[in-house]
């Protein structure tokens, strides 16, 4: 057991929900603990006419009035390392999955509220960080260290799509890290099931403060998520972070600067939110080789109002993050999912991080889309278009649909490439949609039994040569053989 040095020790004057004051500490420091109790703890937030506030952290209700406060004298530090994978935390870095005590100890402590690597430790993200979401990495690729944020109404696949990032890694070598900020214990029940069932438990660290977790933990847990998450890659390796959501993060921050009677500032909030936020941001990167060259990439969660971008806390999300995910409504109630709203989603590190092969294959697809998109509009009213219209309108439609991915079967990037190969031959134009849906589910399984030397040259190299594309006509040429459908393209180019 690690010695305790008690520096100070002070006296509970008052509690108010989850927040105390306390007297005769003259030496405290705001972000350092507090042990109230032996299940009690405190981390100090702010001053009043001599009083430290702090939030209570652990059982909150078995701190009262007049107990004895003792200051620890340092920043709140948790425990981190390799132990955490596949283990369930709370805020303080506790097990909660009833696994027992996280035994490896050895690799120090972090502070939870660390400061984020410096402009000389980073270097440009260049690498993919495949999301196994179609979509996404077609249209809006991610490079690892960036920070995307996933924005939308409730209920329109938020959580799904960084679901399906995190079921991704696996096999990858990335750290993930699920933050649960505020969430209901079921559906945070739900996403534990998700990852047992799935094995991505195993290179996953679970931390969480539910909506019944006391308020001053869901305030902290992003740090706790964060620290946990420095730990790996200040070891050199990839780490992925999703915070589910930070929307829960602001209201509680609210409730309990309202408490302590800050003045409120816009929609209430206090006035450092912004700062709060942007703190936690600035965390993710990506380090220079000398440093090691891990990673973080941040997948933050917030929630709009009616599609509202401008409200306070998205508006400020989205100026501190490299880009957003905006999930729209109508589009996930019309069937298109995942619901992403391409003219609102963008990713400010751009085609860079894809690799050659995806950046060719994908260079003007967005647009394409966005076109089809118009076109649609404009095609409802008129019954006569021309045969160049009707053609870009049957694009768009065998392009939407294979942009339709259920939730949790995360596309590998040889499968991706496979379908970006099948929309530059034109080939799904001519096809009923069932063959289309026959392909979008069959192919990749052929193409793996009976051409393993184009996958393994797809995930391998990346690289673009005419004797790939020649196997990847004779594989296309060969599917659709055995349903009996000959595409005349295909066969031309034999
Ligand atoms: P909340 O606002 O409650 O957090 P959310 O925006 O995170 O919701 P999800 O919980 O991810 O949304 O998804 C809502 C529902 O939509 C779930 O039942 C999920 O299974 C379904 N769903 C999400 N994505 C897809 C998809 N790509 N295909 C089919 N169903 C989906
Ligand atoms: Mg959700």
């Amino acid at each position: 057991m690690p010695t305790i040095h008690i520096q100070e020790v002070g006296r509970v004057k008052e509690t108010k929900k989850s927040i105390a004051k306390i007297t005769g500490l003259t030496q405290c420091m705001i972000g350092q603990l507090m042990r109230l109790s032996d299940h009690a703890r405190g981390i100090v937030v702010g001053f009043s006419r001599g009083e430290a506030v702090v939030f209570l952290l652990g059982r909150i209700e078995e701190v009262r009035i007049g107990d004895l406060a003792y200051s620890l004298m340092e920043p709140f530090t948790i425990p981190v390392g390799e132990g955490f994978l596949g283990r369930v935390v709370n805020a303080l870095a506790e097990p909660i999955d009833g696994k027992g005590f996280i035994g490896e100890v050895g690799h120090g402590e972090y502070p939870v509220f660390r400061k984020a690597p410096g402009v000389l430790q980073r270097v440009p993200i260049t690498r993919t960080f495949e999301t196994g979401v179609f979509i996404v990495d077609a249209t809006i690729p991610i490079g690892k260290g960036q920070r995307e944020l996933i924005i939308g109404d409730r209920m329109t696949g938020k959580t799904s799509i960084c679901m399906d990032a995190l079921l991704n890694q696996k096999g990858k070598g990335v750290v993930c890290i699920y933050c649960c900020v505020g969430r209901t214990y079921t559906s945070l029940l739900k996403a534990i099931e998700t990852f047992k069932e799935t094995g991505a438990l195993g290179y996953t660290i679970v931390v969480a403060a539910h909506a019944a977790s006391p308020s001053g933990e869901q305030y902290l847990v992003p740090y706790t998520a964060c620290a946990l998450g420095e730990y790996f890659m200040d070891h050199g390796r990839d780490v992925f972070v999703v915070f589910d959501d930070l929307t829960k993060h602001a209201w509680v921050y609210r409730q309990l600067s309202l408490l302590l009677e800050r003045p409120p500032g816009r929609d209430a909030y206090p006035g450092d939110i912004f700062y709060l936020h942007s703190q936690l941001m600035e965390r993710a990167g990506q380090y220079s080789p000398e440093f090691g060259g891990g990673s973080m990439t941040f997948f933050p969660i917030v929630d709009t109002l009616h599609g509202d971008v401008t409200g306070y806390i998205p508006s400020n999300l989205i100026s501190m993050t490299d880009g957003q995910i905006y999930m729209n409504t109508s589009l996930f109630n019309s069937g298109f999912r995942p619901a992403i709203d391409l003219g609102l989603s963008v990713s400010r590190i751009g085609n860079k991080v894809q690799s050659p092969v995806m950046r060719e294959l994908t260079a003007m697809l967005r647009l394409e889309y966005m076109r089809y998109n118009e076109l649609l509009k404009i095609a409802r009213f008129r019954t006569n278009v021309s045969g160049q219209t009707d053609q870009r309108l049957r694009e768009g439609e065998v392009l939407t649909q294979l942009f339709l991915q259920i939730n949790g079967e995360p596309h590998p990037v040889a499968r991706q490439i496979i379908f970006l190969y099948a929309l530059r031959r034109k080939i799904l134009l001519t096809m009923p949609a069932t063959e289309i849906d026959y392909f979008k589910k069959n192919i990749y399984d052929f193409a793996q039994r009976k051409y393993p030397d184009v996958i393994d040259e797809l995930v391998g190299k990346m690289e673009w040569t005419p004797q790939l594309r020649r196997r990847l006509d004779e594989c296309f040429f060969e599917f659709f053989m055995e349903r009996g459908v000959v595409i005349k393209s295909l066969e031309s180019s034999r």
